[in-house]
């Protein structure tokens, strides 16, 4: 046993090596934000772990100690949660090694830190893929299996954390714990979009599938919303629909201002409208040279216009949205604050919704890199404690996704906020990767429903010091 000072740089240094701890000075400004740059906080310190053992001694540390410990991976997440207030910042993007692809039992088994583009690479070079993957390759296992992992394929094969098979977690009290469906299936349902609350995961085991190198894409344009909802259920037919993704924008053609009633908290007496109309793209996987019958494909569908047609490759088609993400890095837009907000909205009541969103939503407050997404989806092909769903056989995933300068981001977060807030009156789940608006018990309470009583007993019994991000989900 090393001896301890008790001043948690040369101790933590002392546990894993000098080169894995930095203070907040010397980790710099990227590790005092996540991606919505809504709040800034300084941690104590950041460590780097490297492996299952080096969180095991900072975990045990932290509970000797005291300190509370958020565990951080890309902080891709707009929740705050991958950010400290003067504790330990637990970075896990150095325990980064893809241990196995079995292309037989079409799995892989990948530490937590793992990047799902790097995953994606080694994968397709086997003819395989990830199930469900989100827009952004750039963020980790064990990042997205915490808060859920929301995507283009989640209507077939639900979330990412749907498709973890077995996970190895560093609990809140530092016990090293391998959970599945059939192993310590508490915990198992505890981590899985369980926010970090309860163990960190170090490694993971998740599900692929075999595909066709290529898709063919269609870019659809429906004026109706209703209608493209009506077409939605039947490319959502699981047996008969030969679609792997579906997804759908909410795009403004802009129209100027329009004089309103008692004018924006921006001080002035009119708005920025627009006319929405609703692109759908939708995906079929190809073979080199398949020949395909678009007719036969899209028949059925009432879409307004068919825009164009093009065959992907698999990885350029994951990548889709790397042309963008490299536009917004260039103009500066990467930087700026992002509040985002996803809800999870049930079928029979979202054309309302999200007519009356748009209808009071500014454009503008998009930003213009900023856009309005919905994934149309299934409830029964995902099956997780932690991520709430309406109870309703479809439903659509809602993401407002706004790119705001600095001085706008409270008013843009303010307005997004009354969305939830809306979204929720109306029976909505929220996905909790994006800002939270709960600050009582009860809403958190409300939010998880019946599997409240399991969240509390497993936050005492993995988590007994509450060490891990205390302040997120309010127990009492
Ligand atoms: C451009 C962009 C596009 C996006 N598109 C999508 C999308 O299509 N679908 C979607 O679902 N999300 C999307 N997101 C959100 C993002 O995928 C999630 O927030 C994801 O969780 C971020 O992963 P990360 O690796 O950066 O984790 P972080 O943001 O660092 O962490 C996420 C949460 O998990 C906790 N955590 C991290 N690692 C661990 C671990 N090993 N064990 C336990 N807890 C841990 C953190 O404390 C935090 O609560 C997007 C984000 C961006 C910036």
């Amino acid at each position: 046993m090393k001896t301890l000072t008790k001043n948690p740089v040369e101790d933590l240094k002392h546990l894993l090596g000098p080169d894995q701890v930095m203070t907040a000075e010397e980790a710099g400004k990227a590790y005092t934000h996540d991606w919505s740059k809504l709040r800034y906080a300084t941690p104590l310190v950041v460590v780097k772990c490297r492996s299952t053992e080096d969180v095991v001694a900072v975990i045990q540390y932290a509970n000797e100690t005291n300190i509370p410990v958020n565990p951080r991976a890309h902080a891709h997440s707009q929740n705050n949660s991958a950010i400290s207030d003067g504790g330990i910042l637990l970075d896990t993007t150095e325990m980064n090694t893809i241990h196995e692809i079995d292309a037989d039992a079409l799995t892989a088994t990948c530490d937590a830190g793992v990047v799902w583009q790097d995953l994606v690479q080694k994968a397709l070079a086997m003819g395989l893929v990830p199930p469900v993957l989100t827009t952004n390759l750039g963020v980790t296992l064990g990042g997205t299996i915490s808060v859920g992992g929301l995507g283009v394929a989640t209507f077939r094969y639900g979330s990412q954390a749907d498709t973890a098979i077995e996970l190895e977690v560093v609990t809140g009290a530092g016990d090293v714990k391998v959970c599945s469906a059939t192993q310590n299936k508490d915990l198992f349902d505890l981590v899985r979009a369980g926010l970090g609350q309860f163990g960190i995961i170090t490694k993971a085991t998740v599900k692929l599938r075999t595909c066709k190198p290529n898709v063919r894409k269609y870019y659809l344009l429906y004026e109706d919303l209703g209608q493209l909802m009506k077409d939605c259920e039947a490319l959502m037919d699981l047996e008969n629909s030969p679609f792997t993704t579906i997804e759908a924008l909410c795009s403004p053609s802009m129209q100027g201002t329009k004089k309103i009633g008692e004018g924006l908290e921006l001080g002035v007496g009119v708005q920025f409208f627009a006319y929405w109309l609703f692109p759908l793209h939708l995906t079929v996987e190809v073979d080199d040279d398949e020949v395909v019958d678009d007719d036969a494909m899209l028949a059925g569908l009432k879409f307004h216009k068919h825009l164009h047609t093009e065959v992907l490759s698999q990885n350029d088609n994951l990548n889709r949205a790397q042309p963008k993400f490299d536009l917004m890095k260039r103009s500066g837009a990467w930087e700026q604050p992002h509040p985002w907000m996803d809800t999870i909205v049930p079928w029979n009541i979202s054309q309302v919704f999200i007519e009356q969103m748009l209808e009071a939503f500014p454009p503008n407050a998009l930003g213009p890199l900023g856009q309005i997404l919905f994934w149309p989806s299934r409830t029964d092909t995902s099956n997780l404690p932690m991520l709430p769903t309406p109870s309703s056989e479809f439903v659509v995933g809602l993401g407002i996704l706004a790119t705001v300068p600095e001085f706008a981001k409270e008013v843009i977060a303010k307005r997004i906020g009354q969305v939830s807030k809306f979204s929720e009156q109306i029976g909505s789940k929220r996905y909790l990767s994006g800002i939270i608006t709960y600050e009582t018990t009860e809403e958190w309470q409300s939010h998880y429903g019946d599997v409240w009583p399991a969240i509390v007993e497993g936050k005492q019994t993995y988590d007994p010091n509450r060490i891990l991000s205390p302040g997120l989900i309010q127990y009492e």
